[in-house]
């Protein structure tokens, strides 16, 4: 009898524990339903897209999957539409690699990484476009504004998060959040979509992560922003400024948000009404968390919900015939593997070898006219400088005076 009660208390001891620790081990969303890859369409045409002989280039959609590498792409192909299948990024028809070093650092982070594709010269690990001696470089946003084009960023992380902020802030260190969110304001980019209104916020406001009492929401709304917080609100947005703020911090991609590609086609909407045309970067942001956590079914879920986007931005360009897609990756993540599994992606088994960022080259892909400028080896620096030349911009890279 006592031991029976003995052992009653020890299997409820150990329920009970099961239970604490599976409250506390949610850093990643784990329940099979997060992970659910069935929103996911594979392209039922899998043959290449055909290779534009245009030369005039309107519009520049680039998009970045943080920390995707060339397995992050093979898993989620094999898993979501078999070995023989493709992923819409797959039927580009220009592919190359991209070095991807820092100045100082053989493996780069998001920051060093971001600067090299955003103002095309590469600098130290947390730098937000500034160069090694911290002088700020005008940026390939920035600069197609200059020329009149419209902008946008659209991301699934925190808008202030390294890659975004790269593209339209100026910081010495990637934890300047408070100081980068007013710089994506005062550079008026047209289409700001994605996480992070705690920087925001004021800072006595609950949940706010700014140093200081200013109410970036409404200097937004003064400047002409529509500011939204909800698919719904987004959708409605009629004017030529939004800012999209779902979440505190970064997005948990999952429903009620937008989903990245539901936030593609907002901003192509937005920004295609100008003639001159527009400069629009997507990053499929968590693919990287995915990589550090060494977490092949978040890998694979979050690299789909990007090649999403991509599918996306593949119709417009289609569409338009002057609008150039190039996808691809600032590094990879997580020294990833696929090293079993089925022809079908039925039981798939991956090596990692790292739980940081990796010095290995990742896939460039590119769709449209001038795409072929993108094939072969090329350094990460020359990305934003294609884009100069493609936009007419001369004198880039350049420091801001
Ligand atoms: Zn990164």
């Amino acid at each position: 009898m006592k031991i029976t009660k003995n052992l009653r208390f020890c299997i409820l001891s150990a329920l009970f524990l099961l239970l604490v620790l599976s409250l506390f081990a949610q850093d990643y969303p784990k329940a099979s339903q997060e992970y659910d890859i069935s929103f996911y369409s594979c392209p039922r045409d899998i043959s290449p897209l055909p290779l534009s002989s245009r030369k005039k280039v309107k519009n520049i959609i680039f998009m970045i999957g943080d920390g995707m590498g060339v397995a992050h792409v093979d898993s989620a192909r094999i898993k979501a539409c078999g070995a023989n299948g493709r992923l819409h990024m797959e039927r580009m028809p220009v592919t190359g690699l991209l070095k991807t070093h820092s100045h100082t650092h053989l493996v780069t982070d998001s920051a060093a990484a971001g600067t090299a594709l955003a103002a095309g010269i590469k600098t130290f690990n947390g730098a937000i476009s500034l160069n090694p001696d911290k002088k700020p470089f005008l940026t390939i946003l920035e600069a197609s504004r200059n020329i009149g084009k419209s902008t946008g960023l659209a991301v699934t992380c925190a808008i202030t998060h390294a890659t975004p902020a790269v593209f339209a802030s100026h910081a010495p260190s990637r934890n300047d959040q408070s100081d980068i969110a007013p710089q994506l304001l005062e550079n008026k980019v047209n289409v700001l979509l994605g996480g992070g209104k705690e920087f925001f916020i004021p800072k006595s406001q609950e949940g706010s992560k700014r140093k200081d009492e200013r109410n970036l929401i409404s200097e937004a709304k003064k400047a002409g922003y529509e500011v939204v917080e909800t698919k719904d609100q987004m959708n409605r947005v009629s004017g030529n400024h939004v800012m999209g703020l779902f979440q505190m911090g970064h997005l948990k991609t999952v429903d009620p948000e937008p989903s990245l590609a539901e936030m593609t086609l907002k901003a192509l909407d937005i920004l295609s009404k100008n003639k001159k045309g527009f400069f629009l970067m997507v990053e499929g942001s968590q693919i990287d968390w995915a990589g550090h956590a060494n977490n092949p079914e978040y890998a694979i879920r979050e690299t789909l919900l990007f090649d999403e986007a991509v599918y996306v931005a593949l119709n417009f360009a289609q569409k338009s015939g002057d609008t150039l897609v190039v996808v691809t990756a600032d590094h990879e993540t997580g020294g990833m593997s696929v090293v079993e599994g089925s022809l079908t992606g039925e039981d798939m088994k991956f090596g990692w070898t790292s739980k940081n960022h990796s010095a290995v080259q990742v896939p460039v892909y590119a769709f449209g006219p001038r795409a072929s400028l993108f094939t072969g080896v090329i350094d990460n620096v020359q990305v934003p400088r294609k884009f100069a030349e493609i936009f007419k911009i001369s004198d880039f890279p350049k420091i801001i005076p």
